[in-house]
């Protein structure tokens, strides 16, 4: 039973674990499948709303210190393109951050995994936060549930039917919480829990080989890949991890997993001014993308305080852009959302160093 900082949420617990528990207590076995919904499909905050489980169960429940605790929104920041930022304060103090992004059709949550990261890229603000831990599955749901509270009470956003997307892209890298990202998978892709489609669901990674091959071998969500660079130099200078796991060997998997065939995978390359976004790079990007089934989105570098790169200027992007699609590549330049409140990529936690 995952158990994180001494906390007894009940949410932290999966299907297998809650009919174990329904078994130790003595009831019947379809208590089990009763409390997971109530749990993850109808998303309750207090034991006592599971009006259908006997009043001794309830009890029992709480007196062994089972709670549905939701962390406390420390801070909800609005920008002026519609995205909207939360701060979470953990039940052991931890800050995460949520991000939604409302678009024609879409409304996207961003979820945040660890509450920093220690993978060290040079262009993420996160980086910074590196005593990070990994989040739990209760406080993984917990930014799913508080983003429809929100949903129901922000005018802007009643047009939505349901939160559409979920990107695991916020705080922290998910292959290193793989085992909990696993089971939050599950939770938001089981159709008696949240019900999403695996389409509707993005992971993002910086390629941890082994943790990737699991994920691939397990879910069938979408993947996007945080490349940034087009040789293992000027990889290993943005994003240490490529020292142990290179590009080449990351690009094999690409190119290669059966696996990988019927989803959709994205390429990520954050473009830096004089440092990954020349002619060479995007022709070099090309090739190294040869016979890789993807499509590449370009983001200009989100700059935050303390950053030591700029983003190129538009004419670059364009450039790179150009170059890209003539060699064939389907190319998307994402424009930036949540700028002005720090809450674009790359910029996560650099409101955290004043709300902590
Ligand atoms: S870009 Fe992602 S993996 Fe790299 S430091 Fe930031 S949060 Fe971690």
């Amino acid at each position: 039973m995952a158990c994180l900082s001494g906390s007894k949420n009940l949410k932290d617990l999966s299907k297998e674990e809650l009919s174990a528990l329904v078994r130790e207590y003595g009831e019947p076995s379809y208590r089990a499948g009763q409390i997971y919904r109530w749990l993850f499909a109808r998303g309750v905050d207090t034991i006592d709303s599971m009006t259908d489980l006997p009043q001794q169960m309830r009890e029992r429940l709480k007196k062994e210190g089972f709670h549905l605790k939701l962390p406390e929104t420390v801070a909800t920041e609005r920008s002026n393109d519609g995205t909207i930022k939360v701060v979470l304060r953990l039940l052991d103090g931890s800050l995460v951050e949520s991000v939604l992004i409302p678009d024609e059709r879409r409304l996207t949550l961003c979820v945040s995994t660890q509450t920093g990261c220690n993978l060290g890229c040079r262009f993420c603000k996160t980086a910074s936060f590196k005593r990070c831990r990994n989040l739990s599955l209760s406080e993984l749901v917990a930014q799913v549930e508080i983003a429809r509270k929100l949903k129901q009470k922000e005018p802007a956003l009643r047009q939505y039917h349901r939160i559409t997307n979920i990107v695991i892209m916020g705080m922290g890298e998910p292959l290193n919480n793989l085992d909990e990202v696993l089971r939050f998978i599950k939770v938001l892709t089981d159709p008696s829990a949240m019900g999403y489609s695996p389409r509707r669901i993005t992971l993002s990674t910086a390629g941890i080989i082994p943790a990737l091959k699991t994920l691939l071998k397990s879910t069938r969500i979408n993947l996007a890949i945080s490349l940034n660079a087009t040789d293992e130099r000027t990889r290993t200078f943005l994003m240490p991890v490529n020292r142990r796991y290179p590009m080449k060997k990351l690009l094999r998997i690409l190119r290669y997993s059966p696996l990988l065939k019927r989803r959709s995978l994205t390429i990520e390359y954050v473009l830096i001014r004089d440092v990954n976004d020349s002619k060479e790079d995007a022709r070099r990007l090309a090739e190294i993308l040869r016979g890789v089934r993807c499509k590449v989105n370009l983001i200009a570098l989100n700059p935050f305080e303390g950053c030591p790169f700029s983003p190129p200027d538009e004419a670059s992007v364009e450039r790179f852009r150009n170059i890209l699609e003539g060699c064939g590549l389907t190319v998307l330049v994402r424009k930036s959302r949540g700028r002005d409140i720090l809450a674009a990529c790359g910029q996560l936690g650099a409101r955290m160093d004043k709300t902590s």
